[in-house]
């Protein structure tokens, strides 16, 4: 079967693999559709931090199930599938604390693993979530939209409340679909026009704020009335924002980082306790996320049609991935059919 495999930064190859049998507990699935993230880009670029090459990328899948292994109930041979790609080890702390996510030693494919940019993937069954009617292009992005339905759960957000979104890359632009679902009134603050016009246009955010054109913090207080956003979520990795956002929230309110920088972040102790901070981190999704999200598709109150706006087939990966890394391609969702 053909598979794409990351050699080293800046290099990928098409090759072919050998088939993989299925072990007691597990499943093969015919892969289908893989969504690209900013994830795959930092490690082509070289720059995501504890990843090591050579590795086959892909962990936002819809697949198809071919196999399961005996006594396996919850799919069946034919069933279409999200995949969650964090393999959790079951034991750990976090484990048998019922937060998988953030296992002690988490794998997540495509990541600290091979993933799934290949034919067909071997995949413990009980990281499969299936639905009846979602599209494979719907099914692939379950696992994007999992991190802002996770972060949303994470920072509780209540009906009615300002949240204040920084960043409206994909993972800002998955926050700010739950925190809409979730009732809240949200401000979307980033340095791009044309993405600011988007979240408006597209998913219907009644408030934007660009940086680069405005004092933020003013714009804030003039939204909302002086009080400030009472939670707050920075989608963009960026230390000097993720520093900033300590600014943002009103007092008794919550920072959420959903963006994940590799390094040291300051912030100001008198004014983070003045305020009576909660500041989270949210990393990526628990399970009960992907069965909300796929029934939440269902009922069409998450919408899927803004987001994929470029698409190869496998064996174009090689050529058109590094185009899909230049921010002037406008990429928000590369789609792969396999
Ligand atoms: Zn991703
Ligand atoms: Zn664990």
């Amino acid at each position: 079967m053909n598979a794409i495999r990351l050699e080293e930064p800046g290099r990928l190859t098409l090759l072919s693999l050998g088939t993989t049998e299925v072990r007691p507990n597990e499943a093969l699935v015919r892969v289908h559709r893989i969504g690209v993230c900013g994830t795959d880009i930092h490690a082509f670029k070289g720059n995501q931090p504890f990843f090591s090459y050579p590795r086959i990328l892909g962990h936002e899948l819809g697949v198809e199930v071919l196999e399961v292994a005996a006594g396996i109930k919850n799919v069946s041979p034919g069933d279409r599938c999200a995949v969650e790609p964090y393999i959790n080890c079951g034991v750990c702390i976090a484990c048998r604390r019922d937060r998988p996510n953030c296992c002690v030693k988490l794998q997540v494919l495509g990541v600290h693993a091979d993933g799934g940019m290949r034919e067909k993937l071997v995949v413990p069954a009980g990281k499969l979530h299936r639905s009846r009617s979602l599209s494979l292009d719907q099914l692939a992005l379950v696992e994007t939209l999992a991190i802002g339905c996770h972060a949303v759960d994470r920072a509780k957000v209540e009906p009615g409340e300002f949240v204040l979104i920084v960043g409206a890359g994909p993972i800002g632009l998955a926050v700010m679909q739950f925190a809409l679902e979730a009732g809240a009134q949200v401000i979307v603050l980033d340095i791009n026009q044309r993405r600011l016009e988007f979240c408006q246009s597209q998913l219907g955010v009644p408030y934007t704020v660009n940086a680069s054109r405005a004092d933020p913090k003013e714009s804030l207080n003039q939204i909302t009335s002086g009080d400030l956003p009472t939670a707050v979520f920075d989608a963009t990795g960026n230390p000097q924002s993720m520093a900033n956002a300590f600014e943002y929230p009103a007092h008794g309110g919550r920072l959420t980082f959903v963006g994940l920088f590799p390094g040291t972040i300051t912030f100001d102790d008198p004014n983070f306790h003045r305020r009576e901070l909660t500041v989270l981190a949210s990393r990526n999704a628990r399970p009960a996320d992907f069965t909300r999200i796929i029934g939440l598709i269902e009922a069409k109150r998450i919408h899927t049609s803004p987001w994929i706006t470029h698409r190869a087939s496998l064996s174009d990966v090689v050529t058109e991935f590094p185009r899909w890394t230049n921010p002037d391609a406008g990429v928000i969702k590369a789609m792969i059919e396999v």
